[in-house]
């Protein structure tokens, strides 16, 4: 049977609450009841001491006794529901409560077993009369006969006790029991809501909502940890719908331009307006370049994003390779004004050549596209003990805080007003991620439109 989250909790809470109460309430009656037993029986030990000893103290030598002195206390004693008779050591009975009155003494025998039984019905109880010797000297001068109802002589006062002990332990039950549902079902709601929460915001990112979000802390931290998770899910689904959206328009804009130009090119040659002469279809044929360049690179993307892109590793310095292709940009960067410097020793490292020198080619270029005429850009191939860094800075203006996270993205372009001519598709950058992933490095941006950009490429050794 399938139950919600929240009911399961709180019929657990109920059960462990009921279960818990009902073993306290049975381990204190049974320790109580015990005690109280005790307590019974030392209490009537008390009392026949305390007669005795009144009685002894009657006896005047010579077999004489202060004769009202033992009613009195034998008065005494029946007023407190004992029963005695005192006998002199010839057996002759000196004073007697059934003689002094006999339906004091059946009421008292008879409330004493009505006690007993109302308490302990399962115990059998009996009517006995114990004999104590008096002494006087040493020597015994006498016997009194205390009768009690056994084994547990229950007084009104102690039944009373008991019995309210009992009432109160059932109060503080029911009391705790109803204390215990109450928090536990406050519990089980506070459990149960924030999953609640989880699940109706799962569902509706499930069905497309990506902006949805779970706004709520909780105080355990499992369910802190489900509901970053779900927003962390959420946040990436919104950034891979809004990437997809975005690709699917910037790939669209970048082929309309070249064919719109040249589909008017081709009408009006067509139309006879323009002659096909070698300078127009040179421009035609540039257009159906850059169209082939970008599918070429979009293929390559998308191989190399593949997961059975292939490296074939050698060994290699890779400040050896990058000095060369810096040779290589020499004269393009000294065209532009721009300084170039390099730092840097031999670092050998196990990798693909050739796509490591793609990497560093569109590092190199970009510093040569957003290098302002006259900066300075800064290649350096440093070491450390497990991993091979290559960072190229370029003094230039930098790049948005907000772009940052999305330069690697296909056709991410910080400057979206920038002419096209001057750029390219906005997938070198993606293309490097895909290779330096492939090798299990990391590459990575730090900008600021104080100094400028710096790209650190990581691989392991
Ligand atoms: P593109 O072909 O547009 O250069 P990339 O993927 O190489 O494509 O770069 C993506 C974007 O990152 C660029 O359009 C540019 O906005 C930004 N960018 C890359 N390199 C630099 C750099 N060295 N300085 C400033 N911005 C850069």
């Amino acid at each position: 049977m399938i139950v919600n989250l929240r009911t399961k909790l709180s019929i657990s809470y109920v059960l462990v609450a009921i279960i818990s109460v009902l073993l306290i309430m049975v381990l204190a009656n049974i320790f109580l009841d015990k005690h109280f037993r005790d307590y019974v029986k030392h209490n009537q030990e008390q009392k026949n001491r305390e007669i005795i000893t009144a009685i002894s103290t009657q006896y005047q030598s010579n077999d004489k006794w202060n004769m009202e002195a033992i009613e009195a206390v034998g008065v005494n004693a029946l007023e407190n529901g004992l029963i005695i008779k005192v006998k002199d050591i010839s057996g002759k009975v000196l004073w007697d409560a059934t003689d002094h009155n006999n339906g004091m003494c059946q009421r008292i025998i008879e409330q004493m077993a009505h006690n007993v039984s109302s308490r302990y019905p399962y115990i059998k109880g009996d009517y006995t009369e114990v004999p104590y010797p008096i002494k006087y000297e040493y020597n015994q001068v006498g016997v009194v006969e205390i009768g009690s109802y056994g084994p547990y002589y229950l007084s009104n006062h102690d039944l009373l006790f008991i019995n309210s002990l009992n009432k109160l332990m059932i109060g503080v039950g029911v009391f705790s029991l109803f204390f215990a549902l109450v928090i536990g079902s406050i519990m089980a709601r506070r459990l149960s809501l924030p999953i609640a929460k989880v699940t109706e915001a799962s569902q509706a990112i499930a069905n497309g909502y990506y902006s949805e979000r779970i706004a709520s802390e909780s105080s355990t931290s499992e369910i802190n940890r489900l509901t970053s998770s779900i927003n962390h899910l959420a946040e990436s689904l919104e950034k891979q719908e809004l990437l997809r959206k975005r690709l699917t328009a910037d790939v669209a804009h970048e082929l309309r331009t070249p064919i719109a130009t040249l589909q008017s090119h081709m009408e009006a040659m067509i139309d006879g307006i323009w002659k096909p002469d070698t300078e127009r279809l040179k421009s035609c044929h540039e257009e159906i370049v850059r169209i082939g360049r970008m599918v070429g690179g979009l293929e390559k993307l998308s191989r190399y994003e593949s997961e059975n892109l292939v490296l074939e590793k050698v060994s290699f310095d890779v400040t050896d390779l990058v000095k060369a292709l810096i040779n290589n940009f020499e004269s393009n960067f000294l065209a532009k004004g721009i300084k170039i410097n390099f730092s840097g020793s031999t670092q050998i490292i196990l990798a693909d050549r050739d796509k490591i020198s793609q990497v560093v080619v569109n590092l190199l270029s970009n510093a040569l596209k957003y290098t302002l005429e006259g900066g300075e850009v800064k290649v350096s191939v440093k070491g450390t003990e497990d991993t091979t860094k290559i960072i190229v800075s370029v003094n230039g203006t930098g790049i948005p805080e907000e772009d940052i996270p999305n330069i690697f993205e296909r056709f991410y372009r910080a400057d979206k007003s920038r002419n096209r001519l001057t750029g390219g598709a906005g997938i070198g950058l993606t293309i490097s991620k895909a290779i330096i992933v492939a090798h299990g490095g990391t590459i990575a941006v730090n900008s600021s439109r104080e100094t400028g950009s710096e790209f650190v490429v990581t691989l392991p050794k």
